[in-house]
């Protein structure tokens, strides 16, 4: 997807920026767009959706409001869609380390050094960041983003190439299918025989051309200094190597969610949660929280994506009015206004 501003890391201060790009924080990035503020979405990964697109992209959902069913990753579609109408800016990739007070503002910092300024915050960080789990074989960190990676930021980059996909689960797989009429040749190992993914893409992949190696893993990555060339692989009953000749590995292994450097950004807290009030604010005026990572003081804690829902219009109306006192809270029902 593309970024919505071309220059994401200008000293330009921001009504509000919301940290986390899963449901929750794209929701309320839409709904910041239509109370006309100007803002900006963080995440630190390449790909927005969060838990949705991370660890159910291939599952029904049945409890989203207007939908009797909808595909995970196209309720993520159907959102990033609504969330970039009002052309926000985007920051992907990134992990907020900082959070703290500068005069009227405030200032968010990223593991990629860049800082960003802003009014109003509204952490939307869910379970906490995630990142992919890293395939650990000597080579790789070598490799790492000269043919070895973690997501596929362009398909076409792959079009021609032998490649290797390492993993079981519904991003393996989904990649694996998608990729197999594009790609010289695709392998993919699997440590073991049960696949995480959808049975029926499972089903679909032992039929295709794609080479499907179970019980197999990656032993090292081996490349001539410059780019990435074989990956020798091993069946783990038995030890027996193989030698593959590779242009790319895509590893797909699954991500882990660290709620980090949040501890110390002095909110109250309760175990994993944010402590939020009835308005979503949290002990710190102008940071707001919404979502999974939000624990409502007097309320019941129900992570569902509509409760994020629900969150988010709050705290981005609450906001509105924080950051302009002339504003209304309650934006006016959008069935009312002009396009
Ligand atoms: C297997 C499974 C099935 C589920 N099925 C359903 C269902 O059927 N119906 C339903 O309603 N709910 C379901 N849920 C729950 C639902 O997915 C969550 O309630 C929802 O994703 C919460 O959304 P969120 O935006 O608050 O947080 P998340 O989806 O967790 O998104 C948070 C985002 O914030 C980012 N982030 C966190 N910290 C930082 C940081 N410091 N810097 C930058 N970015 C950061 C993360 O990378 C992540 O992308 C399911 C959950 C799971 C695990």
């Amino acid at each position: 997807m593309g970024r919505a501003s071309s220059n994401p890391m200008s000293q330009d201060v921001y009504d509000i920026t919301i940290i986390g790009a899963g449901p929750t924080g794209l929701f309320a990035t839409f709904y910041a767009g239509l109370r006309q503020m100007k803002t900006k979405l963080m995440d630190a990964l390449e790909e927005p959706g969060g838990q949705v697109a991370v660890l159910y992209p291939e599952k029904y959902i049945f409890d989203v409001p207007g939908y009797s069913k909808i595909l995970a990753k196209d309720l993520v579609k159907c959102l990033v869609e609504q969330a970039l109408q009002y052309n926000p800016t985007l920051v992907l990739g990134e992990r907020v380390t900082t959070l703290r007070k500068a005069d009227s503002t405030f200032q968010i910092g990223t593991d990629k050094g860049t800082a960003h300024y802003t009014r109003a915050v509204l952490i939307a960080a869910g379970v906490g960041a995630f990142s992919p789990n890293k395939l650990e074989a000597p080579g790789v960190s070598e490799y790492e983003g000269r043919g070895i990676s973690y997501f596929v930021k362009d398909k076409s980059a792959f079009a021609g190439k032998k490649i290797l996909i390492v993993g079981g689960g519904d991003s393996a797989v989904d990649w694996a299918l998608n990729m197999k009429d594009t790609a010289a040749k695709i392998t993919l190992v699997h440590r073991r025989d049960v696949f995480r993914a959808h049975e029926q893409n499972v089903a679909e992949l032992m039929k295709s051309r794609v080479d499907v190696k179970l019980f197999y893993e990656v032993r090292k990555v081996l490349g001539d200094g410059k780019s990435l060339k074989q990956a020798v692989i091993f069946d783990n009953r038995n030890d027996a190597e193989t030698t593959l000749d590779v242009d790319a590995i895509l590893v797909n292994i699954g991500f882990r969610a660290d709620l980090g450097p949040i501890r110390s950004w002095g909110l109250e807290m309760n175990g994993r949660d944010i402590k939020a009030n009835g308005k979503m604010e949290t002990n710190v005026a102008g940071i707001f929280v919404a979502g999974d990572m939000a624990g409502p003081a007097d309320g019941v804690k129900l992570n569902l994506i509509a409760t994020g829902y629900a969150q988010a219009a709050l705290a981005v109306n609450v906001a509105k009015a924080y950051i302009d006192p002339n504003s209304k809270i309650f934006p006016g029902h959008s069935s009312e206004m002009k396009k």
